[in-house]
């Protein structure tokens, strides 16, 4: 068993799960490790939540990968030595690359890698394996934001303003987020908004915790987001609400958008939406009357095959309501995962170079080329998108062989039981993790790496804020980090020396030669900058500038240098109830756990307070099914079943169920999802999708099965 190996008594770092990225002190005290809030951390003030307050419980964790595994020919993963599996690994990719060609060798990264690890993950890509097929978990999670931020404001930057600037709003839309138990120590700022007055509109299926202490809550029918944000925007324009002077200084498209608005009045919203008209008249009512009107997206509204027209229709709403670049209004959307926002820009997508440069675009190709001193010819085009890559594997044309990295698809992927059948049709799986996950759990290889405290690197927060993980622990003996990982591989395929770097200090070094000139530009961000400033918003183009915490200003990244609205209307989701399959499904997140599950599921104080999924279905649905309280339920779409406990609540509408996604095997919820894409950004609708509950008997331990 691995020990905590402190580099220091006392280290200032960051929490290894969300996007908040709470600010930490990991102490080394007798008792064992213990982790407190930072109060001198500007974003989370010393708040965090449980999962926090436990992340260094995984740190010498029983479970804890300290050898590499290679699959013998029995089928058997049994431990090997570290020149054996980076030897299986070059030889395996040799054959694949010499058979099928350099593309059928695939890269999926994820959202949770630090800035120099997807950085470096996307070079491997390119440089080392000369593969077009890289994607990344963060597709199933913040694409949609990012492809309508980019269409309407020209760039995609989370939040584009501080989190401070949300308790300063005077009213909130608050879309599809339910941060009171997903990111609780963000509830400091919606707080200190209602005490200074402000008022908070949750939009949400789901009457949650967040929705329990709105001022309004619009519990909308799943799928129909577009509808309703067209619906308000078409009550406040009849009032004469719509802030015309930005409309006309710092917009365009309105007139085009007015037309589309025209057909969204109250009645027909309610009918779509299932939210009454006299809800919609008093939201606007408070809307119409915001001095500083802040608008915000989450998941709920994004992760649907409408995902980029759902956050267009309401980016639609905050720039009609204007004021948006000033300080304490605009819009924003919360990323989930702990590096959702950095994973986005550093070239781990299927058709992005580092810096949020576009990978077909000439001039970002040269100058990648010239970073990465090969010839730019070599640097393939764009790939696949992740769904895309994971359904392709093991076929003909598709990806043979997978190296993954910070990623558990076998449960957070939609229609998950397909997705495991195409990684065990591969000619070569590798894997590295710190847990056997259920997809490591699959590979042919397997490489144990290093935990978050055990390395160094910049995560980039949901304000688009860089921050430094210091390194708080020695990396326990058997295991290496990414970097050396990728450098081991490499060396096997004879492009070592692209990958020699001493640090992570030496390939931020080279991130911010690649993102110099770049949208997210962090040339003038350095490891001393950003513990001088508490963190550095980008983007910060030179050493002397400070780096750019408010975005729009003074105009829009677009090329007119305005924000574009655009007519978007509502379109029925991929996949509606029906007599079959008679209720929505609708998926999320819960307190104590997070992501995949793979290190909340195994500390026990988390395990505890929730050890496994608990299907949300209201008493009326329940009844009709025949479901009591607390029985096991067995939930079935036309792409799988999963079984769940059921927890009757009057706080889920009566033709939607809510289950948590972060367990695998028979309780894994994305075994029902449905992989229907977002035709620009390839997100999966996890959010929509049409299934049955099967009452019970089901047996007692089938959750464990
Ligand atoms: Fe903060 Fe998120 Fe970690 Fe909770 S999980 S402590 S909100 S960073």
């Amino acid at each position: 068993m691995p020990t905590f190996a402190p580099t220091a008594t006392d280290t200032e770092t960051h929490c290894p799960y969300c996007a908040f990225q709470c600010g930490i002190r990991l102490s080394a005290a007798e008792t064992g490790v213990v982790v407190a809030g930072n109060p001198t951390f500007p974003v989370n003030k010393g708040a965090l939540c449980i999962k926090g307050f436990t992340a260094s419980d995984t740190l010498g964790h029983p479970d804890r990968l300290l050898t590499p595994l290679i699959r013998n020919g029995g089928g058997t993963l049994e431990p090997a030595s570290w020149d054996a599996a980076l030897d299986r690994i070059g030889s395996g990719i040799r054959a694949v690359q010499e058979r099928h060609g350099p593309d059928a060798v695939g890269v999926f990264g994820g959202g949770s890698l630090t800035n120099e690890k997807a950085y470096l993950l996307g070079k491997f890509a390119r440089v080392g394996l000369r593969t077009r097929n890289i994607d990344y978990n963060g597709r199933f999670c913040m694409s949609s934001a990012a492809g309508a931020a980019i269409k309407a404001l020209g760039v995609d930057r989370g939040l584009p303003f501080p989190v401070e600037d949300i308790a300063r709003a005077d009213v909130i839309v608050l879309v599809g987020s339910n941060p009171a138990e997903t990111m609780p120590p963000l509830m400091q700022y919606f707080q200190a908004q209602r005490a200074a007055g402000g008022t908070l509109i949750v939009v949400d299926p789901r009457r949650t915790l967040t929705a329990q202490g709105a001022t309004l809550h619009l519990r909308l029918t799943p799928g129909t987001d577009a509808a309703l944000a067209n619906g308000l925007l078409h009550l406040l324009v009849k009032q004469g609400a719509v802030d015309l002077d930005f409309v006309r200084d710092r917009t365009e498209g309105f007139e085009q958008l007015r037309g589309v608005l025209a057909t969204y009045w109250p009645e027909r919203v309610e009918k779509i939406t299932g939210v009454s008209e006299a809800l919609l008249v008093s939201a606007v009512a408070l809307l119409a009357k915001a001095r500083r009107p802040m608008v915000l997206t989450a998941r709920g509204a994004e992760q649907q095959a409408q995902g980029v027209n759902n956050v267009l229709a309401f980016i639609n709403l905050a720039l009609a309501l204007g004021r948006r670049g000033q300080p304490f209004a605009g819009f924003g959307t919360i990323t989930g995962q702990g590096n959702g926002q950095g994973g986005r820009e550093h070239g781990q997508k299927a058709d992005q170079l580092p810096g949020y440069r576009k990978i077909d675009d000439p001039a970002a190709r040269a100058h990648m080329a010239a970073v990465w001193q090969i010839p730019e010819h070599e640097i393939p085009g764009p790939g696949r998108s992740a769904y895309e890559l994971l359904d392709d594997l093991g076929r003909d044309g598709g990806v043979r062989a997978l190296l993954l990295i910070g990623s558990n698809p076998v449960v957070s992927a939609p229609r998950a039981l397909h997705v495991e059948e195409r990684l065990r049709s591969l000619d070569l799986l590798v894997v590295a993790d710190f847990f056997l996950s259920e997809t490591a759990s699959l590979a042919d290889v397997v490489l144990p790496s290093a935990q978050w405290a055990e390395e160094e690197g910049t995560m980039t927060n949901l304000e688009g804020r860089v921050i430094l993980r210091r390194r708080a622990a020695e990396v326990p003996d058997g295991v290496r980090s990414d970097l050396e990982i990728i450098h081991g591989i490499a060396e096997r395929l004879g492009r070592g020396e692209h990958f020699a770097y001493e640090s992570a200090g030496d390939v931020f070094g080279e991130l911010r030669r690649a993102t110099a000139g770049g949208v997210a530009d962090y040339s003038g961000i350095t490891y001393e900058k950003i513990e001088a400033q508490q963190g550095v918003f980008w983007p910060c183009p030179s050493l002397d500038h400070e780096g750019t915490p408010r975005l729009f200003t003074e105009h829009f990244a677009t090329p007119s240098g305005r924000a574009r609205f655009h007519p978007v209307r509502h379109a029925s989701p991929a996949e509606e109830p029906d007599a079959e399959y008679p209720l929505y499904l609708t998926t999320g997140r819960v307190l104590a756990q997070y992501q995949s599950g793979t290190q909340t599921r195994r500390v026990e104080r988390l395990a505890k307070l929730s050890p496994e999924p608990l299907v949300e279905i209201n008493p009326a649905a329940a009844r009709r099914a025949g479901v009591a309280d607390g029985a096991l339920v067995t939930l079935v779409s036309r792409r799988g079943t999963a079984i769940a406990r059921a927890r009757l609540t009057r706080d889920i509408r009566e033709d939607t169920v809510f289950v948590p996604f972060h367990w695998g095997g028979p309780s894994s919820i994305n075994r029902l999802t449905n992989p229907a894409l977002d035709p620009t950004s390839r997100m999966p609708e996890f959010k929509v999708c049409a299934v049955r509950i099967e009452a019970p008997p089901v047996r007692q331990g089938a959750l464990s099965a």
